[in-house]
């Protein structure tokens, strides 16, 4: 791969502060992106912003609230120009079983997870439309490929996200826009830390136990590192990718 391949083009990655998102980032940055990072909280995008060695602009912004998207989508094309790359990172993943699930958090997981990959993509895609070329990776889940007990409500706005992925990729087959998902399994990262504490509390087991169930279920015997979903996301971005369009690729060491 050349190592400047995404020189020019303007990156945005939500979620960008910490965990895969981080790792996209840099991943990015790497292959010569300049980078917008958004995110709800500033302080750790900044800190994120500083290890990378390219420009970046960072924007807070809560991918679930129309308004927000638009201003930090409208300050991001001020400060680096239209977007070519969006990758819809930004998610969070709470547990509780079928009957205890209610609406607010039915509508939480939908809201950030499903509806918050609709807003971003409205936003950055007459951009794309406009320059003739685009790629928009959604990070969806193993859980947008197969069902899971007790996260129902995440499970169902995954799967959304790789619907609307289908959908708009062949809408836009013509343009010269990809979009493709990219599905990890259990990655280690924060959320997964707080996936943990949230089995043990409410089973008994404890944290060690839990990690060792989660782990057991990928069949390389252990957890995806956010680099190694970082690398799948690069690979879609690049030029040479054009003719991956649609697909779920996961990310799981042969879970699914
Ligand atoms: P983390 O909790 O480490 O990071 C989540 C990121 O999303 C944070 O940067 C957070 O930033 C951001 N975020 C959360 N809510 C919002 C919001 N409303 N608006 C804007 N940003 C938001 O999780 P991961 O890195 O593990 O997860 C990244 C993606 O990968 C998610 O979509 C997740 O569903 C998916 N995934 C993760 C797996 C795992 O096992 N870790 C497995 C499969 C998929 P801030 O709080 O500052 O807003």
């Amino acid at each position: 791969m050349n190592t400047q391949s995404l020189a020019g083009k303007h990156a945005v990655v939500t979620g960008a502060g910490r965990g895969i998102g981080a790792a996209i980032a840099a991943a990015l940055a790497q292959a010569g992106a300049r980078l917008t990072l958004m995110g709800r909280n500033r302080a750790q995008l900044e800190a994120q912003a500083g290890k990378l060695a390219t420009e970046v602009h960072v924007e807070t912004c809560d991918v679930t609230d129309p308004e927000n998207v638009q201003r930090a989508f409208g300050g991001a094309a001020c400060a680096l120009g239209d977007v070519s790359i969006l990758v819809n990172n930004a998610g969070q993943a709470e547990s509780q079983p079928f009957t205890k699930t209610d609406l607010g958090l039915w509508e939480r997981m939908l809201a950030v997870n499903l509806t918050g990959t609709f807003l971003c993509t409205q936003a950055a895609l007459p951009g794309m439309l406009g320059a003739g070329w685009g790629r928009i990776v959604n990070i969806a889940s193993t859980a947008g490929l197969k069902g899971y007990p007790y996260v129902s409500a995440y499970c169902a706005a995954k799967h959304g996200v790789i619907g609307l992925t289908r959908s708009l990729a062949l809408e836009l087959a013509r343009k010269n826009i990809t979009v493709n998902a990219v599905c990890p399994g259990y990655t280690q990262t924060g959320l997964l830390e707080a996936s943990l504490a949230q089995i043990a509390q409410k089973t008994g087991r404890s944290t060690e136990e839990a990690r060792a169930e989660l782990t057991r279920a990928n069949p390389q015997g252990r957890l995806v590192e956010p680099q190694e979903v970082a690398q799948a996301v690069l690979w879609l971005c690049l030029p040479e990718s054009a003719a991956i369009n649609g697909q779920a690729i996961a990310i799981a060491g042969g879970e699914v």
